[in-house]
C-alpha cells in the first residue's frame, strides 16, 4: 500500500529532516509513528500525501510512483489518501454537512449522491445531529470526527493522521482512536503519528519509531517507548 526507498528530505534551508527511510506498510495494517519532537515524523507523513517531495528516493501509494505522477493523476491520488492533522482544519464559514461534503463536490459527484454519503459518513461518527452547526459550534473532540468524516468520505485506501488526538483530553482521544479502529476494521491502512503514549501502549500496533531521520525501530504488537 505504501513503500519508500531509500528516501531522504532536506529542506531549503539544509535541515536534513529524514536520511534515508526504507519501510513498507500493507494494505490494511494500522501503524503508529512515534519519536521525539523534531525527529521527522510529520515531514515523512507529508511526504505520503505529497505535501513535500524527498530530496532522493522513491515513494509509492496506493500503486502509484508519486515521483513519477502525471500532473492530471495528482488529484486521483490525492482523493485516496485522506488526511487528518491535530487542528482539525475544517472551513470555518461552512457548516459541518458542508465541510464534509465539501471533498465529493469537488470531484463533481452527483448531488443526491453527495447528499447521502454525507449523511452515511455524519452518521458514522455520529454527527448527524450537528449537520447544521457551524465548526465554532463544535467541541475538539466533535470538530475532529468532522474532520474524519471528510477523511473518509471518497473512501480513501489510506488515511494518513498527524497528531489526531494532540489537542484533545484523553477520554476525547479515546474515543477518536476507537473510530479510527472501525474505519481500519472497514478496510482503510492507516498510518498516525502520535505522541499519546497510552494509546499506543494499550492497543499493541505495529510501531514505527523514526528518530534523527531515521527508522530507529519498527515493531509488529509495538510500545510507545519513550517518558513523555
Ligand atoms: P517531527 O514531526 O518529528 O517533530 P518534523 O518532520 O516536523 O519532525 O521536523 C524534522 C526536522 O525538520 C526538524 O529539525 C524541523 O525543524 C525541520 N523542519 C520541518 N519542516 C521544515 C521546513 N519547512 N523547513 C525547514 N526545516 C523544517
Ligand atoms: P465513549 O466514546 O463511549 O464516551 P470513551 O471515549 O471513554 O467512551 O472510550 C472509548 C473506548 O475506549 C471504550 O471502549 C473504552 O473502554 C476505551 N477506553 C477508554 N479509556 C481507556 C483506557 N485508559 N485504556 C483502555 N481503553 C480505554
Amino acid at each position: 500500500m505504501i513503500e519508500m526507498q531509500d528516501v531522504w528530505k532536506t529542506y531549503s534551508n539544509g535541515t536534513h529532516a529524514l536520511r534515508g527511510i526504507n519501510v513498507k506498510v500493507d494494505s490494511n495494517e494500522f501503524v503508529y509513528v512515534v519519536g521525539p519532537s523534531g525527529a521527522g515524523k510529520s515531514t515523512f507523513m507529508k511526504l505520503m500525501y505529497r505535501e513535500e517531495r524527498p530530496t532522493k528516493g522513491q515513494i509509492f501509494v496506493n500503486g502509484f510512483n508519486l515521483e513519477k505522477l502525471k500532473q492530471r493523476k495528482i488529484p486521483y491520488v490525492r482523493r485516496n489518501i485522506g488526511v487528518i492533522f491535530q487542528d482539525y482544519r475544517l472551513l470555518p464559514k461552512l457548516n459541518i454537512f458542508e465541510n464534509v461534503a465539501f471533498a465529493m463536490e469537488v470531484i463533481e459527484a452527483p448531488k443526491k449522491q453527495i447528499k447521502k454519503r454525507t449523511m452515511e459518513v455524519l452518521e458514522l461518527v455520529k454527527l448527524k445531529d450537528k449537520a447544521n452547526s457551524l465548526p465554532s459550534q463544535l467541541s475538539g473532540g466533535e470538530q475532529q470526527r468532522v474532520a474524519i468524516a471528510r477523511a473518509i468520505i471518497n473512501n480513501p485506501a489510506v488515511i494518513i493522521a498527524d497528531e489526531p488526538t494532540g489537542n484533545l483530553d484523553p477520554e476525547t482521544s479515546w474515543g477518536i482512536m476507537k473510530l479510527m479502529e472501525e474505519i481500519n476494521f472497514r478496510g482503510t491502512t492507516i498510518v498516525m503519528a502520535t505522541h499519546n503514549k497510552e494509546i499506543v501502549n494499550t492497543m499493541r500496533k505495529r510501531v514505527i519509531a523514526i528518530e534523527h531521520g531515521l527508522i530507529a525501530r519498527d515493531q509488529v504488537r509495538g510500545e510507545y517507548g519513550y517518558e513523555d
